[in-house]
């Protein structure tokens, strides 16, 4: 993973000249007066742990699993937000952990806990290091340092009960990893985020993910069914049936939990039959009011697609242009652009096909055929590294999303627009329709705005206003993304005086030392 930027350094794009003249005409986008910071130009504060805390870790897991080495340090800070790529093009790595510790089991992650707390060493639990929350940044407050804990040596396909369609996999395994070792069984999990080259099971998990299949294959936690998590007070095992009666399900404490209340070691998770057939079309719908009462209709009469997401106008025209072409430059009569993708064996698709093609020419879609949404999923993970080249070029470019119910979607969909166009003056605002429920569905917005001289302030000063929108609007402050520190506030007010108080209690009696990710997700 490129250090201070998305993924892999071999797949980097360049804008072209074309796209470069059109965002300085469009957004005033010009080049940033400094160029971005080297590796060896990056500012980290020496590690602070003392040599008998890492001598201790050392005794756990091995010398070579515990590094304070630069490389180890800088590739362990923060996440992949707009924010944290911005610090570390400025060279800033003030957020470094002390150590980087790599546990191989369960009971090195117990014994870890243990002498971190023993030690008052705050403990980050970190999967693919993809969080755009601030999910991976500690406060150091009251501790003597800050180790990051890298799951990526647990990293087994466990076992698989074929009769149950269920697969017991340790949390480090990247997704790309995961599906491959489930393709040996013939089976997957159909979770597939626009992060999924380099994020893991155990932080699908921790932030309540969401894959871009999810209304065929379902979210991240609707997938969970049981888990083993160590505490610094013990372990945790649940999930002994599908669903139970006894009491309230403390799966549902942990999913979401941010590293915050344990550490995830291990995962048992639906599976599903590897589809024999993938199959993604396009659909034109005039405006987006009507592309979002189409989309609705279809999760409430289902059966659904396995993709089902609607792109607003501008969303419909940027990705029609194709952003690192843009060739034909933009045209303002796209119309709004619906992808159905289907997955499965022969029979279920063409069942599910045919009748969500009755459901959206029913609300007056028009069929555009395969090509827009097999180019939709040919480059569905290319738009990270997109992100980087628009970042190099002086623009600002950053996502945010939210969720609610049918009814108050316009209202959200137009209080988050008016909010970014607000705080920024005239940015590219685009959106889509991801994730669809028979009650509600997920806003997922890019925003491309030419960057200050401050771009961290001025995207705070953005963010902030888009949250306060999504607050008043009746929108949850994240639908996918999770709290991490950034969305703690408004976390925070979401919940209410007594729901932070609850989580506050769960903490103290698992994590009674606090050192367990202090400064994320608990008000
Ligand atoms: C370009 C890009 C695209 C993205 N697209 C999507 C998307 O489509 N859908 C989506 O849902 N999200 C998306 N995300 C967000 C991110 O990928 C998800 O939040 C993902 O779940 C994080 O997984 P990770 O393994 O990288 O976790 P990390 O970022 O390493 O950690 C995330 C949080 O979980 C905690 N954690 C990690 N592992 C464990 C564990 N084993 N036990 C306990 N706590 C743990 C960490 O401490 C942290 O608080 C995207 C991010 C980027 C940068």
């Amino acid at each position: 993973m490129l250090w201070s930027g998305w993924g892999d350094p071999a797949k980097a794009v360049d804008l072209p000249d074309p796209v470069r003249k059109l965002l300085h005409e469009l957004l005033g986008v010009r080049e940033p007066a400094a160029p971005a910071a080297t590796f060896g130009e990056v500012r980290l504060p020496a590690s602070a742990l003392p040599p008998s805390v890492l001598s201790a870790l050392a005794g756990v897991v091995g010398a070579p699993h515990v590094r304070s080495d630069d490389d180890a340090r800088i590739r362990h800070t923060r996440g992949k937000s707009t924010p944290d790529l911005l610090l570390m093009r400025a060279g800033d790595g003030s957020d470094a952990p002390d150590a980087v510790v790599l546990p191989g089991s369960h009971e090195e992650v117990a014994e870890v806990l243990r002498l971190c707390a023993a030690h008052r060493v705050a403990v980050v639990p970190f999967g693919g290091g993809t969080s755009v929350v601030g999910g991976l940044v500690a406060s150091r407050r009251g501790f003597s340092g800050v180790v990051a804990l890298d799951l990526a040596r647990l990293n087994r396909l466990v076992s698989v009960d074929r009769v149950s369609m269920v697969a017991e996999l340790e949390p480090g395994l990247r997704a790309p990893q995961a599906e491959q070792l489930l393709t040996g069984h013939g089976l997957t999990l159909g979770h597939f985020p626009q992060s999924f080259e380099y994020a893991t099971l155990g932080g699908f998990a921790a932030a309540r993910s969401s894959g871009q299949a999810s209304a065929g294959y379902g979210r991240f936690d609707d997938m969970v069914v049981g888990m083993t998590v160590a505490t610094p007070r013990g372990t945790l095992d649940l999930g002994r049936a599908p669903k139970s009666a006894a009491g309230p399900d403390l799966r549902q404490v942990i999913l979401g939990s941010e590293g915050a209340f344990g550490v995830i070691t291990s995962l048992r998770l639906r599976v599903r039959e590897a589809p024999a057939v993938r199959v993604h079309e396009g659909w034109r719908f005039d405006g987006f009011a009507a592309g979002v009462d189409a989309v609705r209709r279809l999760a409430q009469e289902g059966p659904p697609p396995t993709v089902l997401r609607l792109s607003d106008e501008a969303e419909t025209m940027v990705g029609l242009a194709r952003p690192t072409e843009l060739g034909g430059g933009l045209s303002s009569d796209s119309g709004c652009l619906v992808v159905a993708g289907y997955e499965g064996g022969p029979g279920d698709v063409a069942h599910r096909r045919d009748r969500a093609a009755a459901v959206l020419a029913a609300a007056g879609g028009v069929f555009l055929g395969p090509e827009p949404g097999e180019s939709w999923a040919h480059g569905r993970y290319s738009a990270p590294y997109l992100r980087d080249a628009l970042l190099a070029a002086g623009a600002t470019v950053e996502t945010l999303e939210t969720a609610c119910f049918w009814s108050g979607l316009p209202r959200l969909y137009d209080a988050v627009r008016l909010a970014l166009a607000g705080a920024l003056g005239s940015p590219l605002v685009m959106c889509h329709v991801s994730h669809v429920y028979a009650t509600g569905a997920s806003l997922y917005f890019t925003v491309v705005t030419a960057q200050t001289g401050d771009p961290l302030g001025q995207w705070a000063a953005a963010k902030r206003a888009a949250t306060e929108a999504i607050v008043r609007a009746g929108g949850t402050v994240s639908h996918h993304h999770g709290v991490g520190r950034d969305h703690r506030p408004a976390y925070a007010l979401e919940i209410g005086e007594l729901g932070g108080e609850i989580l506050r209690g769960i903490k103290e009696r698992l994590d009674p030392a606090g050192i367990l990710n202090p400064g994320v997700l608990i008000p």
